[in-house]
């Protein structure tokens, strides 16, 4: 059984917990280094990556972070948690760190003010059938390097992504119960 943490200082843990445990995963919150030791994978959830990586860094677990994703650990982040994976970002707030991991440029809060968030299906490269995606205040990948495999596109623009063991989705898998995406992360870990 996997044992998957979820990034817990702030953000929607309690639905990544649910989507990981229905999957069968031993899923835990993270909130200090001791447990993010203890991870095989970690999703990083929606939220405000603003927040978030002040709070990491408040709680030590910045570095920790960036050496878990450099070594190798598998990670998942849906939306705040995209941002906290890009190597670099656009309409960042001044200042703002990432724990990086994805050669991509993220732009935060994307899609606008008049489609602050929207509900549409997505074509997801490794799942069969349309995928929900639910996006609020999201972000899109505006450039990619060339490890960086776009798995979904909307609007034009790619909202789902993945270098290696690194998963990111600018909407919400968490929030509607599919659990493909969880699946697929999941999947990712058993064969890397
Ligand atoms: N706009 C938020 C941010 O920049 C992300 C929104 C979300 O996670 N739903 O962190």
């Amino acid at each position: 059984m996997p044992r998957i943490g979820v990034f817990a200082l702030q953000g929607d843990v309690r639905e990544h917990l649910a989507a990981l445990t229905s999957l069968g995963a031993d899923a835990f919150p993270v909130r200090r280094p001791t447990e993010l030791a203890q991870c095989d994978g970690l999703v990083l959830p929606g939220g405000e990556s603003t927040t978030m990586i002040k709070l990491a860094a408040t709680f030590d677990l910045l570095e920790p972070l960036r050496e878990r994703v450099r070594d190798g650990m598998a990670a998942f982040g849906t939306c705040a948690g995209m941002i906290l994976l890009a190597d670099r970002l656009l309409d960042a707030a001044e200042g703002q760190q990432t724990i990086g991991g994805i050669d991509m440029t993220v732009r935060r809060n994307a899609f606008g003010r008049q489609v602050d968030s929207f509900e549409g299906a997505l074509d997801v490269v490794g799942v069969a059938g349309p995928v929900p995606g639910v996006f609020i205040r999201a972000p899109w990948a505006e450039e990619v390097g060339p490890g960086v495999e776009v798995l979904a596109e909307a609007r034009g623009h790619a909202v789902a992504v993945r270098q290696g063991p690194l998963l990111a989705t600018a909407f919400h898998p968490e929030v509607d119960g599919d659990g493909r995406l969880h699946r697929l992360f999941l999947d990712g870990l058993a064969t890397a």
